[in-house]
């Protein structure tokens, strides 16, 4: 269990690929040493918490010398925690929206995030890496220990055609009739879940209905009014980890 008390909220928080312990030294790409130099304006001596999605979380020691910038890796500050199962799905946006909504995902504790194209998705180029610098962001910004998964995308068909029975799908969908969400999320069973929200151009009518016959989904409103896609995703991802999630 991830606890807040304790957490240290103040210190910059820096994804590396390295492997951490005890006196490890990390020699910093240009791109790492630019964030943490000129962005964020640290200095020799300063402090960093570093992760690398296993290790766990370690305090560091900048030093900057003319353009090489080195981490001295000393004490483990936090266990490495895993995040729970959830899939986010999404229709893919343009450019900035589709950074808000990656950003949220992560922050909202999503494990994997993958754009599916449907029918009316506005945008078929997905820039994954883009996507994936996204993610590891946010994950450095919210104290996540394990950057959730980008996986490519997948289109629509493929994604149904190879859909794994044991995973429950939360559809939402403009749609559905609007009821107590709250009480739609309890009534599903333990199970991995995933969160599908489409494109703003809603899904086609074959594609609802290819949905609805999932062995495990739920159509899930989220109130009277159309979201933008990216407000959807937050929303939808709160009331998951609120009700059934690691809100709790
Ligand atoms: N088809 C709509 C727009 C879709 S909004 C139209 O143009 O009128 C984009 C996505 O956000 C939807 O596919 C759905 O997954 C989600 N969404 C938006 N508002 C929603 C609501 N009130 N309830 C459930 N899902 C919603």
């Amino acid at each position: 269990m991830f606890l807040m008390a304790g957490y240290d909220f103040r210190s910059p928080r820096l994804y590396v690929k390295a492997q951490l312990g005890e006196g490890a030294h990390i020699a910093l790409d240009r791109a790492q040493a630019h964030y943490l130099g000129t962005v964020l304006r640290l200095k020799s001596g300063d402090r960093v918490l570093v992760f690398n999605g296993s290790d766990g979380e370690w305090s560091a020691t900048l030093a900057v010398e003319r353009r090489a910038a080195t981490l001295f890796v000393g004490v483990k500050a936090r266990a490495q925690t895993s995040l729970a199962d959830l899939h986010y799905l999404f229709a893919p946006l343009k450019a900035a929206r589709l950074d808000y909504m990656v950003q949220k995902a992560v922050e909202m504790g999503a494990s994997l995030l993958r754009p599916v194209l449907t029918r009316h998705s506005q945008v078929a180029r997905i820039n994954t890496e883009r996507m994936r610098a996204n993610v590891v962001e946010a994950a450095e910004q919210c104290g996540v220990l394990s950057p959730p998964v980008v996986e490519p995308p997948v289109a629509f068909e493929r994604l149904l055609a190879e859909w794994d029975a044991a995973r429950f799908l939360v559809f939402c969908d403009e749609d559905a009739a609007v009821s107590n969400p709250a009480g739609v999320l309890a009534d599903i069973p333990r199970s991995p879940l995933a969160v599908l929200i489409g494109p703003e151009g809603g899904f086609a009518e074959d594609e609802r209905a290819a949905l609805l016959k999932l062995p495990n989904v739920v159509r899930l409103s989220l109130g009277p009014r159309i979201l933008r896609a990216d407000t959807a995703a937050v929303a939808a991802l709160a009331l998951v980890q609120a009700v059934i999630g690691d809100w709790r």
